[in-house]
């Protein structure tokens, strides 16, 4: 047996980052940004005003109040996407909504319910008065260009995340692409013929497949487009023209089942025969068995044990941060959280394997996450393990008692 760490640097050092393309930003959420984003312009690109309002020379309301309000000349309204025709002088106003530019002249933009008009939407005309009841000051009210964003500046850098909000920044500086790491495309491949996935009455001896669709989820919650490759008979021809017309297609590979130490399981001799598979016993509890080799294409093959929580935590521990690592993730390994037990978190003992146990997490008054097991921590649990949101890290031979602290990796 390996430890995990070392299981996850030999995968991770097969798996280096695919190379970016050139992709639509609003194509472009959940990606890892290959390149900094400098901005060609400034954002706002004008000065402009932050309210509906007049705007003034802000010394020509020097003094104004309720009770000495000073009268303007109002030339008109300039709505957003609009400009001024002509400046603002001495006693004179545009009348301007938010993000209209400001009007060539006007220093402050005074709020239209300091105003003597009754209508917030009214629109302003030429040759209309208004009399204006607050002092401002030089800049009240006014957005300046560039203080969003610089023009030159550097938006986003390399190694980004995309979020929603980031997509936002990249189209108000005019980025129309951008230069990431794709979604991985991933075959997922199940085995065994005991598995029914048509919903059929089962014959007996037989379980309906439960691992595809869970892979699948987990795939596109990772970024990547899971590509159904369907479920196969443990057959030695059927399974290696599977998988060997799917390295065509897919950057990724992923079966599940058939990965088990001591196994004459036909689809460890299919993967001993596609490609050079390293055959890995990691010392974690579930998923011991994982298997990898990097097949021509180049396309990553991952073989995941069968059993369905074994398969869920294998890829939460293995496959995932592999997949992320490909994808330009700087940091792909998923970080531990220090909990509280709120109840003993008991593991079979003396394995020599790290537990890691299917527990609920939430945040107490205290402000620590707590966690407690959930029932049934047999890797044919699925049930169980699906009410789960986070697993607690328990090493061999160690107890942890209800208040004990205990490292926490919040599931995907
Ligand atoms: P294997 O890894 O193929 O030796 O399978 C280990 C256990 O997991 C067996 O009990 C299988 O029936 C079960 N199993 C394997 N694949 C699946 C699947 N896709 N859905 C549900 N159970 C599975
Ligand atoms: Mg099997």
């Amino acid at each position: 047996m390996i430890e995990l760490d070392e299981a996850r640097q030999r995968l991770l050092a097969a798996c280096p980052p695919v190379p970016p393309v050139l992709r639509a930003v609003a194509d472009a959420g959940g990606c890892v940004l290959a390149a900094e984003v400098v901005a060609s312009g400034a954002v706002p690109p004008f000065d402009n005003s932050s309210v509906d309002g007049y705007a003034v020379r802000s010394a020509d309301l020097l003094g104004a109040s309720p009770a000495t309000p000073v009268t303007f000349e109002v030339l008109g309204s300039v709505l957003a996407g609009t400009v001024a025709a002509t400046p603002v002088g001495p006693g004179q106003t545009w009348k301007v909504m938010t993000g209209a530019p400001l009007p060539p002249g006007a220093d402050a933009v005074v709020m239209v319910e300091n105003s003597s008009a009754s209508a917030v939407a009214q629109l302003g005309s030429a040759g209309d008065r208004v009399a204006l009841s607050a002092q401002v000051n030089h800049g009240a009210g006014v957005r300046r260009s560039g203080s969003d964003v610089r023009a030159g500046q550097r938006v986003l850098s390399e190694g980004t995340v995309l979020r929603p909000a980031h997509l936002g920044v990249l189209a108000s500086v005019g980025a129309r692409q951008v230069l990431v790491y794709p979604p991985l495309r991933v075959g997922v491949l199940v085995t065994g013929d005991e598995l029914v996935s048509d919903g059929r009455p089962l014959e007996p001896g037989e379980i309906y497949e439960s691992n595809r669709s869970m892979l699948m989820a987990l795939l596109r919650r990772a970024n990547c487009e899971p590509v159904d490759l369907g479920v196969a008979a443990d057959n030695l021809d059927g399974l290696e023209r599977r998988l060997a017309a799917a390295i065509m297609e897919c950057d990724v590979l992923i079966t599940s089942g058939g990965v088990s130490m001591g196994d004459s399981d036909p689809v460890k001799a299919v993967l001993d025969r596609l490609g050079r598979l390293n055959w890995l016993q990691i010392a974690i509890r579930p998923a011991k068995p994982f298997a990898f080799g990097v097949l021509d294409g180049p396309t990553l093959l991952m073989g995941l044990p069968g059993n369905p929580v074994s398969s869920l935590v294998s890829f939460e521990l293995m496959a995932r941060p592999a997949l992320l690592h490909m994808m330009g993730h700087r940091n792909p390994v998923p970080a531990p959280l220090l909990g509280i037990a709120d109840a003993e978190l008991s593991r079979p003992v003396g394995d020599g394997r790290t537990a890691y146990l299917r527990v609920n997490s939430e945040f107490g008054p205290d402000g620590r996450l707590h966690v407690r097991p959930v029932p049934g921590q047999d890797s044919h649990q699925l049930a169980a393990s699906a009410g789960a949101d986070a697993l607690a890290k328990v090493g061999d031979n160690r107890l942890v008692a209800a208040g004990d602290e205990v490292e926490v990796i919040l599931l995907s």
